[in-house]
């Protein structure tokens, strides 16, 4: 399968140019006019087919984090993700806050995650993206220890906020997209099975919204590729991204 084989060695060359700043990627910095799409939660049926479609007619690759709860439900849809040639990265075991889970805990869902979804995949998984965007110092560095690269983005879609209309989903997307943007949008809705936090998923035309973001990016000269072959040509931006919803602080706390 050569694609697997072409996307390996792309993870291998990144891995060596890694940088090992304390901080997260937040972006690229490139001449190159691309933007870096990247879809959390799934592979799901139903939202992430919407996202494979929107990209496939724009010609387009993204990066997938996807969550472990998914992927041994959706065994198939992984795999086509990987077939059309998108990048895949973890985003964890479950949807857990990770900075509210003990040293030991933290630690095997991010090892075992890593391992579960290389053994899935059949090549290295280089990049972690944090359930909720929450990282605490300590969590920062078990990314690092497990071999993986904490991302995050430049730009958000709005897609996770039901308060949200599509236009304003659209404007947000694109209002401040250049070069190197790292986007989130997501292709899954972690539920009671992911143990997500209990909020309600917005109802949402992916394909339209990933459409339309597209389509703005393009009059801009602008074409959507993953984080690893962003990098190929540029480097990571990276800043320091330690966050935590205050509904946790306390129970963080008292873990350590
Ligand atoms: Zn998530």
């Amino acid at each position: 399968m050569p694609l697997v084989h072409d996307l390996k060695l792309t993870a291998m060359r990144v891995l060596e140019k890694a940088p090992d700043a304390i901080g997260s990627v937040s972006s690229v910095r490139t001449a190159e006019p691309v933007i870096i799409p990247t879809f959390d939660d799934g592979p799901t049926p139903g939202r992430t087919p919407e996202v494979l479609r929107a990209l496939a007619d724009h010609d387009a690759t993204a990066t997938f984090f996807v969550l472990m709860t998914s992927v041994r439900a959706n065994r198939g849809l992984l795999e086509e993700v990987v077939a059309a040639g998108h990048e895949i990265g973890l985003h964890g075991m479950d949807h857990r806050h990770l900075p509210t889970l003990s040293r030991a805990e933290a630690r095997e869902m991010l090892t075992r995650g890593k391992a579960e979804l290389e053994d899935a995949l059949g090549m290295p998984v280089l990049w972690f993206r944090p359930p909720h965007g929450d990282q605490s110092v300590e969590t920062w560095r078990l990314i690092r220890e497990a071999g993986m690269t904490s991302v995050i983005w430049s730009g958000t879609s709005h897609d996770w906020n039901p308060e949200a209309t599509q236009d304003q989903r659209v404007e947000k997307a694109t209002a401040n997209l250049e070069r190197g943007t790292i986007l989130l949008f997501h292709d899954g809705h972690a539920g009671p099975a992911d143990l997500g936090d209990p909020v309600p998923e917005p109802v949402l035309d992916r394909y339209e919204l990933l459409d339309r973001v597209l389509r703005v990016a393009e009059e801009r000269g602008l074409q959507a590729t993953s984080l690893s072959r962003a990098l190929e040509r540029g480097t990571a931006v990276t800043r320091p991204h330690f966050n935590l919803h205050p509904r946790h602080l306390a129970t963080a706390i008292r873990r350590r």
